[in-house]
């Protein structure tokens, strides 16, 4: 059942001549079938069709913002519309106030909404603007959640527990790295001893509440409740980054799903429908010091652009105004766990399957995992086998366990079937290769 994946490993090679590793972020950089990505030449529904012809199920969904689906015709019909009243101005447009409102109205923490153009200048500027607030410097972040990749963000924990944070990438400063300090997710013993040290030396606790880029793992229960309450103890903004699980693992995010309010939030991926976009908002105080209304200087030329409000505008409308999205789409992806577990479990391949909402993520491991460091136990041959063995039958998923799945709300009950037969014959292949 090999795939033809020829003119993907042409192109692949050409295009490592003229950009690093032949990509513009690495993880679309992988040896898939015959040691090449697919490379995509359209997309429709559910559906992604490589350059080679191969058509695949998509649980990609472009790292997640896809969550109507590719090219969806009310999303597609505003652009095109959009397109012709001009690309951009550079200047205030109905629209910036259209998608404000209404993300503020599913994420009511976000008192006031500065748009951005990515998720990781949406943390970058929450984080700046945290540490003008507080008039304090450090931060913390939790060992595997990814916030983007600036500085102070790109970080992962020295030797034990709380300790200062090193450089996770040469070129970020020892000294920027030094006032990222890092924790493991799901331990409030560690966060207690670390404000003890420092409580009053920090600005700002940035967390995924429902981690997708250590593959997906859960807070644990009263978890998100601790580090809200712990935070506000020492005078420390609370930053949820849902730039991930905002809109995917409820309407209003993690935050809505648990009950907890922070003070910065952090959006990004399905705000924007599928353009580039993010955005950070909060409490309205804070959120006042940002220029031009405060002294907190951020800026952008393209943010808040018409065509990307407008993607954003029309993804939410649909979203919003149909009570039965969030039920629909969790329960698909639900079945789409359970048969993956019972495939896995029907061959006896240990496997540990996370999800909430439309967030999913499997780890190849017979133990719990609740942090980084339990994650990256899992077993990551058998992870290749599976991931190969689902590309080769057409079903498209990221290509690390590392990462999380996202389901669409056009995937359809023959897509989840269809995926479930290839796990089937995936999780025998998986079971087999493990007792070589
Ligand atoms: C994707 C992601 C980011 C970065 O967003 P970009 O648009 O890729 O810059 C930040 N935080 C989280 C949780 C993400 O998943």
């Amino acid at each position: 059942m090999a795939l033809n994946l020829d003119k993907s490993a042409a192109a692949f090679a050409e295009a490592k001549q003229n950009m690093p590793g032949g990509v513009n972020s690495p993880v679309r950089s992988y040896r898939g079938v015959g040691g090449t990505p697919p490379f995509i030449a359209s997309a429709s529904g559910s559906r992604i069709v490589d350059i080679d012809g191969n058509e695949y199920i998509d649980y990609v969904g472009s790292w997640g913002p896809m969550i109507l689906g590719h090219a969806h015709p009310i999303v597609t019909a505003a652009l095109q519309s959009a397109l012709l009243r001009g690309t951009s101005y550079g200047a205030p447009t109905l629209l910036e106030t259209e998608l404000a409102k209404k993300v503020r109205q599913a994420v009511p923490a976000m008192e006031l909404v500065r748009m951005v153009n990515s998720g990781t200048e949406a943390t970058m500027s929450a984080l700046r603007l945290a540490r003008a607030f507080t008039k304090r410097d450090r931060i913390v972040k939790f060992d595997g959640c990814y916030h983007g990749h600036h500085d102070s963000l790109l970080v992962k924990a020295g030797s034990g527990a709380a300790t200062f944070g090193v450089p996770d990438s040469p070129g970020v400063p020892t000294s920027v790295a030094h006032t990222s300090l890092t924790l493991p997710f799901n331990d409030i013993a560690a966060m207690e001893e670390l404000f003890v040290q420092q409580g009053e030396l920090i600005a700002a606790v940035i967390i995924e509440p429902v981690p997708g880029n250590m593959g997906m793992v859960l807070p644990q229960d009263g978890y998100l409740a601790k580090v809200r309450e712990l935070t506000a103890h020492y005078g420390i903004l609370l930053i949820f980054d849902e730039v991930m699980s905002g809109f995917r693992v409820a309407l209003g995010g993690a935050q809505a799903h648990f009950g907890i309010k922070p003070d910065l939030v952090c959006l990004g991926k399905v705000i924007g429908g599928g353009l580039p976009v993010g955005a950070y908002g909060g409490r309205h105080d804070i959120m006042s010091c940002i220029s031009p209304s405060g002294p907190v200087y951020q800026a952008g030329t393209l943010s808040g652009n018409p065509l990307a409000m407008t993607a954003g505008l029309a993804t939410l409308g649909e979203i919003m105004d149909n009570p039965d999205f969030y039920p629909q789409l969790t329960a698909k992806t639900k079945a789409l766990c359970e048969g993956i577990g019972a495939a896995a479990a029907a061959t006896g391949v240990a496997i540990q399957s996370h999800q909430l909402g439309s967030m999913f993520g499997l780890f190849f491991n017979a133990n719990p995992v609740t942090d980084y460091a339990s994650a990256a136990t899992s077993d990551q041959a058998a992870f290749k086998v599976w991931f190969h063995t689902m590309l080769e039958q057409g079903v498209y998923l990221a290509p690390s366990q590392f990462e999380a799945g996202f389901m669409s709300a056009i995937h359809s009950d023959a897509d989840i079937e269809k995926t479930l037969q290839a796990a089937k014959v995936a999780m025998q292949a998986v079971a087999k290769s493990n007792k070589q």
